[in-house]
């Protein structure tokens, strides 16, 4: 049996109005979905509600209005692209909640409907009661199925959980078994990979990975504040001297906890972060005062590729490098590609999430032989935090 609730548990659906929340939350460039996969993600749970006979009113937000209506950050775009994925008609439903939504669902024959952003109203973010009764009286369930959106207690996310039935959707709880696979029991030797730019931003990453892993590669710019905590001149490199002292206790805890801690031994330095500007392969005792370290070098590339092959599961979230600008984007892309191949041999779980993350799993082509890519950038972030994310917990079978 399932840890969590899914649409099954909800019974017979025919004719029945489910209110699912989805993350339409898509990127746009020049007024165009620069990436539909969030859309993508959403599809099987709206099938299997609408094969069901339900019929699927669409909640999500976009962008960050703030608690009003501001008419550029309209869900509208998004029913056209959505009813040409599904081959059946999408109703956007523009009258407000409370104030004609209702209505306009009820006159509506589509077996989809999208309601407006739920960010125009001041009472989402909230978690206002008000708020989440007018939803929740538009619909007999709920489904979530927005795994990126429940680090929140809003009301299209918690509150709804409390009002209606309440079931994860299977983009949810794909997310959910994955996390779970990697992190929870986890096959052994587990590895997590955590890069980016500042501890400070994952400090409590870091303090939840350290009982839990067996190897933690640190990475990134935030791999220079432990390198500083180690004696290491870090030159001119992006560097939280006031976070050493932490460093340096998070390496003691390593060592009492039986990780191990990997730190670059050779690093990728330049005099400016430009591409195609000139570099020098160092080891880390070398950095000079005017070098910047950008990425890892290849010998220390080598050696994580070493300690990937010989574990079983890997939890990525960050970039080892700056890897925006090439070249400094070698390492990140080459400790991507090793984990990608090992996955597809089938001895290494890989599970990666974050923003910046994904985009350097897709610029190095290896997002696809990943085992799980996350959809969610904070919610992935405080699931590696080991916080329980608000509106994943009232969908617990037990819960
Ligand atoms: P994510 O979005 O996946 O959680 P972060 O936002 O924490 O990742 O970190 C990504 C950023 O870290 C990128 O913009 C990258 O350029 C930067 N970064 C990584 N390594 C370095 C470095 N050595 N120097 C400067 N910036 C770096
Ligand atoms: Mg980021």
């Amino acid at each position: 049996m399932s840890a969590f609730r899914g649409i099954d548990d909800l019974g017979p659906l025919e004719d029945r109005p489910v209110l699912v929340r989805v993350d339409f939350n898509v990127p746009v460039s020049a007024g165009r979905i620069a990436d539909s996969s969030r859309i993508e993600a959403a599809l099987p749970t709206i099938e299997a509600l609408t094969a069901k006979g339900a019929r699927v009113i669409l909640l999500s937000h976009f962008g960050r209005p703030g608690g009003q209506v501001e008419p550029a950050l309209s869900l509208a775009f998004v029913a056209p692209a959505l009813a040409e994925r599904l081959a059946q008609a999408v109703e956007f439903i523009a009258a407000p909640v409370g104030d004609g939504a209702r209505e306009a669902i009820e006159a509506s024959s589509a077996p989809v409907l999208l309601l407006e952003n739920v960010r125009f109203y001041a009472g989402e973010t909230e978690n206002d009661a008000a708020l989440a009764d007018r939803l929740a009286a538009l619909g007999e369930a709920f489904v979530n199925d927005a795994f990126s959106a429940a680090h929140r207690a809003h009301a299209s996310t918690v509150g709804l959980a409390q009002r209606l039935p309440a079931v994860a959707g299977l983009a949810m709880i794909g997310e959910l078994e994955a996390l779970e696979a990697a992190l929870g029991s986890p096959a052994r030797p587990l590895a997590a990979v955590v890069g980016g730019a500042k501890v400070s931003t994952k400090l409590a990453v870091l303090e939840n990975l350290v009982p839990k892993v067996d190897h933690l590669i640190i990475g990134g710019g935030m791999a220079n504040t432990f390198l500083a905590a180690l004696g290491h001149p870090v030159g001119a490199s992006l560097c939280e001297h006031h976070m050493t002292a932490t460093a340096g206790a998070i390496i003691a805890a390593a060592a009492q906890a039986d990780c191990k801690i990997h730190l670059p031994s050779e690093v990728v330095v330049a005099k400016a972060l430009e591409a195609g500007i000139e570099t020098q392969i160092k080891p880390v005792e070398e950095v000079a005062a005017d070098d910047l370290i950008l990425d890892l070098g290849p010998a220390s590339v080598e050696r994580l590729i070493g300690v990937l092959q010989d574990c079983r599961t890997v939890v990525w979230n960050g970039p080892l490098g700056a890897f925006e600008v090439p070249p400094f984007d070698k390492g990140t892309k080459a400790l991507a590609a090793a984990a990608g191949t090992l996955s597809q041999a089938g001895t290494l779980l890989s599970v990666a999430g974050g923003g910046d993350t994904v985009a350097a799993l897709k610029a190095a082509g290896v997002a696809h032989q990943f085992n799980h890519v996350s959809m969610a950038g904070g919610a992935f972030l405080d699931w590696m935090a080991g916080r329980e994310l608000p509106a994943v917990t009232p969908l617990r079978a037990n819960g």
